[in-house]
């Protein structure tokens, strides 16, 4: 007998119940839809009415894990073969888009097929009714999501305090309105104190006094340019004693490059500085101990100078005059150790003087001309310049700068000396054509024993403390040192003084 579907009354009655249904045949073919099903499969009866269920509902070729189809036809099967209703669990299964053919829905249903038999048992239609839960799944994986992001964020919160535990550095965070929010377990070990105290106490109470304005003034600058802050400072330890630390604030920015947060790094180097000023301790004794010697040989050298002047022995003169030139160049050395271990202890005494600018740097190229030919001097004089400072001091900075010239420039080659005033300060030059300097090390030029390494100086005497020593005198004046220089061009040496 062919196939009888059920009457009008019924097919109308399932269209209009206030149900999702879709009516289909024992072959999967669709007799009818509730208008609610049309409404959320955003499909109209006459296009779907006739067609093999697949046909009309096929998978979303945009997903290829999609099993829509394959598990909507187990369901049906499983009905056709037990006549009994089957229930599915919630799934995605994609609809197609109407308006834009060829696209897809996104969709999750929670469809359960149910039979309708004939007297005979047979079944006669299967209503698949199907609940639309798309809004519902969506929410749940949204809010999923977020419960595994906080997950993470806890892990990686759990994380980043491990290793800030094992790290042998202190480490801090602070908001930027300098609210520390984390101590690592070696900062509250150092003080003593627990979170709370120590936030309450104050990070800035453990510091050194004397270091505090600088690091304050240094750090405003490092928030102003959303940069690092590298330190060397002091920090009161649990028994109130003072250690060295390296301490850098490095900002965490936004997207907008705004800082959301400072992490303090705070590394004891008191070991290291112990070190240092051990080692600066024995150069300070040993350039001690060799100047009694020196001061004894500079006397003798002089007064056989004297004695020679009128020798018939041209050699030994000759020979005598060469040795007192060593001498001063070694005295000038050990000299330059000991200003160093004296700066060290703040023992460089600065001797101030009324005295013509003018007439020490004239002075000081005639003393060098003495001793160098190798290179033309010229100096454009100024007008008298007096300045209250240390005559000694301000003269070993100009024959510092000068020497420098020589040393770094080819034989034979101008330098080109200037005083002028500007402003309120007197300024020096001393401007060379010599090997120039490159930008990363026009920053360092002026540090403790930082020399540049090429192949062109390595044959060059040098201990880096000269510029060191120059920046300190100036800086004890008020003044500023700086250096303008071209790679291969040659350098410019200027310092300043404040005229009152
Ligand atoms: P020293 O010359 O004894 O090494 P300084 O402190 O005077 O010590 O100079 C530090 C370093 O700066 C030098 O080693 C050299 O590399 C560089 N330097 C100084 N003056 C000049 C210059 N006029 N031209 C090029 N390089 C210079």
């Amino acid at each position: 007998m062919p196939y009888q579907p059920p009457n009008a009354d019924i097919l109308k009655t399932l269209e209009t119940a206030p149900n999702m249904y879709l009516v289909l045949s024992p072959g999967l073919y669709i007799l009818t839809a509730s208008d609610l099903y049309l409404e959320a499969t955003q499909s109209r009866r006459e296009v779907i009415a006739g067609k093999h269920i697949f046909e009309a509902f096929p998978d979303n070729p945009e997903l290829p894990d999609a099993d829509g189809v394959q598990n909507i036809n187990a369901s049906l099967q499983e009905v056709l073969r037990t006549k009994k209703p089957h229930y599915m669990r919630i799934q995605r299964y994609d609809v197609p888009d109407m308006e834009h053919p060829g696209k897809f829905i996104q969709r999750y249903w929670d469809p359960m097929h149910h039979p309708v038999l004939t007297p005979d048992g047979d079944i006669h239609y299967i209503i698949q009714l199907a609940t639309n839960v798309t809004e519902r799944v969506l929410a749940e994986e949204a809010f999923a999501k977020q419960i595994i992001a906080h997950q993470k964020l806890e892990v990686s919160e759990k994380y980043f305090r491990h290793l800030a535990d094992i790290v042998p550095a202190k480490i801090s965070n602070a908001l930027p309105s300098g609210e520390v929010t984390f101590f690592n377990q070696r900062w509250l070990d150092y003080a003593g104190m627990n979170f709370e105290d120590l936030r309450d106490f104050g990070y800035h109470q453990m510091m050194h006094p004397d270091e505090i304005p600088v690091f304050q003034e240094k750090l405003a600058e490092a928030a102003a340019k959303g940069v690092a802050l590298e330190s060397e400072m002091r920090f009161k330890d649990i028994n109130g004693k003072y250690r060295w630390h390296l301490n850098i604030a490095s900002p965490i920015l936004n997207d907008d490059g705004e800082i959301i947060m400072w992490v303090g790094s705070t590394t004891d180097i008191q070991r290291i500085k112990e070190e240092d000023q051990r080692k600066s301790d024995f150069i300070g004794m040993v350039s001690h101990e060799l100047k009694t010697p020196l001061t004894f040989l500079t006397a003798i050298v002089q007064v056989a100078n004297k004695k020679l002047e009128k020798s018939e022995d041209s050699f030994l003169a000759g020979a005598m005059e060469k040795a007192g030139v060593q001498v001063k160049r070694m005295s000038n050395m050990i000299n330059g150790f000991l200003n160093v271990s004296r700066l060290e202890f703040s023992k460089l005494i600065i001797d101030k003087h009324e005295f013509n600018l003018e007439n020490l740097i004239e002075e000081t190229i005639k003393e060098t001309e003495l001793t160098i030919a190798s290179h033309i001097f010229k100096f454009e004089p100024c007008n008298p310049v007096m300045v209250r400072a240390d005559y000694d001091k301000i003269g070993s900075v100009i024959t510092n700068l000068i020497s420098n010239a020589v040393k770094y420039s080819p034989k034979g080659k101008m330098i080109d000396i200037k005083c002028e005033i500007i402003g309120n300060c007197a300024q020096v030059s001393v401007r060379d054509e010599g090997m120039g300097l490159k930008p990363q090390d026009i920053e360092k030029v002026f540090e403790r024993y930082y020399r540049v390494e090429t192949h062109h100086t390595q044959h060059i005497s040098s201990f880096g403390i000269g510029l060191y020593l120059s920046a300190e005198i100036i800086h004890r004046h008020n003044g500023k040192i700086w250096v303008e220089s071209e790679s291969g061009v040659g350098s410019t040496f200027y310092f300043s003084l404040p005229l009152n």
